[in-house]
């Protein structure tokens, strides 16, 4: 009896499940977990998805569809990955298909507006029926188009069937543009067969050649690019580019020497990343608290599989890494390397360039998307890279062998992804990930995060700290403005206190360097009439919008969404409109006013938008071609400088003052972060912390480099208040179009929640932005106490959507859970 095989597969679609399909035969074989198939989907679509097993149970519930097409010879995602993912999946609350989504290079997935193409080999084969005809005339002329618009031609109505028939029939194709993504780039190389190896055998070719004059000219050419008519040089090989640019000619001429049989012309893989050039440095050699620290690293690392390296800024934290790296190599194992943003690989990346070369990979989403195909290559076939530096996605790199992960500024919230779902940790996610690949994980930073620290206390971390920053430099003097006072006495020109103007006027008559830091981009935040107190607000969202001087509009930053500037108050009609607040973009022009002989640069999200623009920014900064930096948290990151010796903080009480449970854990890393750009090769920096409370004990910790102190107080107030790293938290979003809808789907939910989950839940709240794009947004937040079985909670909370979301009254909600917010 006939056995049918079937395979589950993982499609880019928001249903908590998997799709089973048949597996035609001539693939049964060769099908593999991992690989990537092609699927029709409902009647009018197809998509790539990913086999997640295999199996020979016929789904009761359904027909079963066929896979159209298998795309791999070898899978393209590994099972450690499978595992990864429904790990993922599993813990933040989504689906396979997000995760999958988030996981893989568009270059390896059909997005699904899928383009089915039309092969111009193709010669018929049997008699075709109309609507094949049909289809086929319409390709032959557009070459290329989407099922949907193929759905649009009225005498086809359903044109998949003919689609697939086709694809069968090999007249269309659909799967190139994958292959594509996924194939290397390739450049034709020539060189001589090997029957000409012999001097005779080119006499020969010579003489023969004596009528065919031009063809002659190219043979003479190829000679001079191998280095002359030696058989030292037979086997060298050449681009065919190189070729026909020295001898001018054609491929048709270089073609007749390939049929003579004295050329042979073939395919060589060129990396569509650049190749560094430089010739490799070795290692540092570590001083001696370094050494101290790597050895017990690698001690502790013997009965614990993460450490975390607690160095202040400067410390050499990098260098400690760089020699752990290298012994992985050594030892054939892999290592990643993990940053929270773009921002930072670009000096990490140079410096571990001049290590390991070729052998270092960079992923990340600047990367055009073939870009990153390749990369994800080379890590599934074990090519060039032994250690890939990336941010958080990487964590979803095909990995084998992964002997380490190093987690460099494991505090930064960038480590969380927000939106769209898996809104995963790739901190904790990398955690979960190294333990399946036996790896051991390293995090570094001058600043701990809560939640690691108390790992550490706990003794599930171990912990190993730098005291001391390299070569004895010393940590910055830091000292507070009180800016209360600075406005009483009139001491302050725009928002600038009397002292930090003092500091860097001293700073810049010397040549030396200042950063400004203010967390706020834009010129001002908000726009207000002085008559009525009117604020602009978006649209879409409920949130003021945010003035832009240099284009002249209100942008609002939630959606980006913007406008021009009204010239009158909307709701009085008054002219007198003015700006409150200030963000980088006033900073910026104010400080021109003041120092109008300063180079002056700005570094957030609007001018550093691109990785090139980024990239030239801090460039220019580092060959002292700017001298003073104004910034946004983009500039706190680890990001290491010369010549700079004064750090102004502009307004420390707008971060002290966000409305959230982590904001001075927050201020606390940023402030210190940002001082510790002062003063690192050459002298000890000054910081200036601008604030009208010099008391809050955040400051005071800044100040006295005081991070023990700083996470006892945290820590206390956390565990009062019941958050993490105590509590567990877990945040549903209830969005809805209509806003009575969102309020009782929400409250609904919240009813059903408390009847479970009890003392537990937390609102519905509106929260401080109740709208945005349209979409009105309610919180429900689920406060856990320690030693509850998560797993039991998420199973139930899945229940519960479920049932909201399938509920009549509540059409077209939809909730969205965060495990672990940021
Ligand atoms: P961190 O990562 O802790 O901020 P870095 O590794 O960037 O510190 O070190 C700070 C500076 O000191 C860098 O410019 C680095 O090149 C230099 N440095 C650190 N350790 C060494 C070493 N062992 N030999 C030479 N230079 C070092
Ligand atoms: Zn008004
Ligand atoms: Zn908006």
């Amino acid at each position: 009896m006939k056995t049918t095989y079937f395979a589950d597969i993982i499609l880019p679609v928001p249903l908590p499940r998997l799709f089973t399909y048949e597996i035609p035969e001539e693939y049964i074989t060769h099908v593999e977990l991992g690989s990537r198939v092609i699927v029709p989907f409902g009647k009018k679509k197809i998509y790539s998805g990913i086999i997640y097993a295999l199996h020979d149970t016929k789904p009761e519930d359904y027909e079963t569809k066929e896979i159209l097409s298998v795309l791999d010879e070898h899978p393209a995602v590994n099972e450690i990955q499978l595992n990864f993912w429904h790990w993922i999946a599993d813990y933040y609350m989504c689906t396979l298909g997000e995760v999958y989504k988030a996981a893989l290079p568009s270059g390896l997935k059909l997005e699904s507006e899928t383009k089915v193409h039309y092969n111009q080999d193709w010669l018929p084969d049997g008699t075709l029926t109309a609507k094949e005809n049909i289809v086929l005339d319409y390709l032959a002329e557009k070459k290329v188009a989407t099922i949907q618009e193929l759905n649009g031609i009225t005498e086809l109505k359903n044109s998949l069937p003919v689609v697939k028939s086709l694809l069968e029939k090999e007249a269309l194709f659909v799967s190139e543009k994958l292959k594509e993504g996924y194939k290397p780039k390739t450049k034709k190389i020539i060189r001589l067969s090997e029957e000409y190896h012999k001097e005779q055998k080119i006499q020969n070719a010579f003489t023969d050649l004596s009528r065919a004059k031009k063809q002659l000219e190219v043979l003479m050419s190829f000679f001079t690019l191998i280095g002359g008519a030696h058989p030292d040089n037979f086997s060298k090989t050449i681009d065919k580019n190189d070729l026909k640019d020295r001898s001018g000619a054609s491929s048709a001429l270089i073609k007749e020497l390939v049929k003579k049989g004295i050329f042979e012309e073939f395919d060589e893989q060129v990396s569509r990343l650049s190749k560094s050039n430089d010739t490799l440095l070795g290692v540092h050699t570590l001083n001696q608290p370094q050494q101290v620290a790597y050895d017990s690293i690698k001690q502790q690392f013997e009965d614990k599989n993460a450490v975390l390296l607690h160095g202040v800024t400067s410390s050499g934290k990098t260098e400690i890494y760089i020699h752990l790296i290298k012994e992985q190599i050594e030892l054939g194992k892999k290592v990643l390397y993990l940053l929270p943003e773009i921002a930072l690989t670009t000096q990490i990346t140079s410096r571990l360039k001049r290590v390991f070369g070729d052998e270092l990979g960079i992923y990340h989403s600047k990367y055009t998307d073939a870009e990153r195909v390749e990369v994800w290559d080379d890590v599934l076939n074990n090519k060039n890279y032994k250690v890939i530096i990336g941010v958080r996605s990487s964590v979803f790199l095909p990995f084998e062998n992964l002997g380490l992960i190093i987690i460099d500024e494991e505090h930064e919230n960038t480590y969380k992804q927000f939106d769209p779902a898996p809104r995963y940790h790739a901190r904790d996610a990398a955690i979960v990930l190294a333990h399946m690949h036996g790896a051991k994980v390293l995090l570094g930073t001058a600043t701990p995060s809560l939640e690691t620290y108390q790992n550490v206390q706990l003794k599930k971390y171990g912990l190993v700290e730098l005291f001391e920053r390299y070569e004895g430099i010393k940590m910055p003097e830091i000292v507070t403005v009180n800016v209360r006072d600075e406005v009483r006495k009139k001491k302050m020109s725009s928002h600038f206190s009397s002292v930090l103007i003092q500091q860097m006027n001293d700073a810049l008559e010397k040549g030396e360097k200042v950063i400004l830091f203010q967390n706020r981009r834009g010129f001002s935040p908000y726009l207000e009439c002085n008559q009525c107190s009117w604020v602009p607000k978006c649209d879409y969202c409920d949130v003021s919008m945010t003035y832009h001087k240099q284009i002249n509009q209100l942008t609002c930053h939630y959606c980006g969404n913007s406008y021009a500037l009204p010239r009158v108050c909307k709701a009085c009609g008054s002219p007198s409109l003015q700006t409150k607040g200030f963000g980088t973009e006033k900073i910026e022009e104010d400080i021109k006013i003041i120092f109008p002989d300063a180079k002056v640069a700005r570094m957030d999200l609007d001018t550093a938008r691109t990785r090139k623009s980024h990239e030239t920014l801090i460039g220019n900064f580092e060959r002292g071609e700017v001298d003073i930096l104004i910034g946004t948290q983009m500039i706190s990151k680890g990001l290491d400088f010369d010549h700079v010796s004064t750090v102004g903080i502009l307004n420390a009480d707008s971060m002290l003052n966000y409305p959230d449970f982590r904001a001075f854990e927050r201020s606390f890393q940023l402030m210190a972060q940002v001082s510790g750009r002062a003063g690192r090769k050459n002298k000890q920096g000054k910081v200036i912390i601008q604030t009208s409370n010099p008391d809050n004990p955040v400051v005071v910790d800044v100040i006295n480099n005081n991070f023990l102190n700083h996470f006892n107080s945290q820590m206390e107030e956390r565990q009062a208040f019941k958050y993490p790293p105590y509590y567990r938290l877990i945040h549903l979003t209830v969005k809805h179009r209509n806003a009575n809808t969102a309020n009782q789907a929400s409250d609904y939910l919240g009813e059903y929640l408390r009847s479970i989950f009890s003392h537990r839940v937390v609102g519905p709240q509106a929260p401080t932005i109740s709208k945005i794009q349209n979409w009105h947004l309610r919180k429900i937040m689920l406060k856990i106490e320690p030693g509850v079985s998560l797993n039991k909670i998420k199973g139930l909370l899945r229940d519960a959507i479920t049932t909201l979301v399938t509920h009549p009254g509540f059409k077209a909600t939809v909730v969205q859970a965060d495990v672990d917010p940021m």
